[in-house]
Formats: C-alpha cells, sequence, structure tokens
C-alpha cells in the first residue's frame, strides 16, 4: 500500500517501484522512465542552483 506498484507490460503483475525489474516474468519494470527523469532532472537542478548562486555572488559582488 505504502509502495507504488504498476501493472507489468509483459505479464500484468503488480511490480514495485524499488524493483528493476518484474519479480514474475523478469521483464523491464514498468517504471523506467522515472530513473531518466530523475537524472535529467538532477542535471538540471544542479544547473539551476549554479546560476542562482552565482547570482547571488552578483549581487553581492555589485552593491546598490
Ligand atoms: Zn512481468
Amino acid at each position: 500500500m505504502a509502495m507504488n506498484e504498476k501493472a507489468c507490460n509483459h505479464c500484468g503483475k503488480l511490480v514495485r517501484e524499488d524493483q528493476a525489474s518484474c519479480p514474475w516474468c523478469g521483464s523491464p519494470s514498468p517504471f523506467p522512465q522515472s530513473q531518466k527523469m530523475t537524472a535529467a532532472q538532477k542535471k538540471f537542478i544542479l544547473f539551476f542552483v549554479a546560476t542562482i548562486v552565482l547570482c547571488i555572488i552578483l549581487i553581492l559582488w555589485f552593491p546598490r
């Protein structure tokens, strides 16, 4: 109940989100896109934070 579950694309049985592949038939998890999204989001967040930090440094460096 606590863990997110999705039906396997191959056999239709429930696969938990933390499982890399279906425990019933071994086909890839129906959650393959979440990992790619997470990696892309991490890069985006890193870039975003770096931009904000740069802005803060520039604001402190050039006071009005
Ligand atoms: Zn399966």
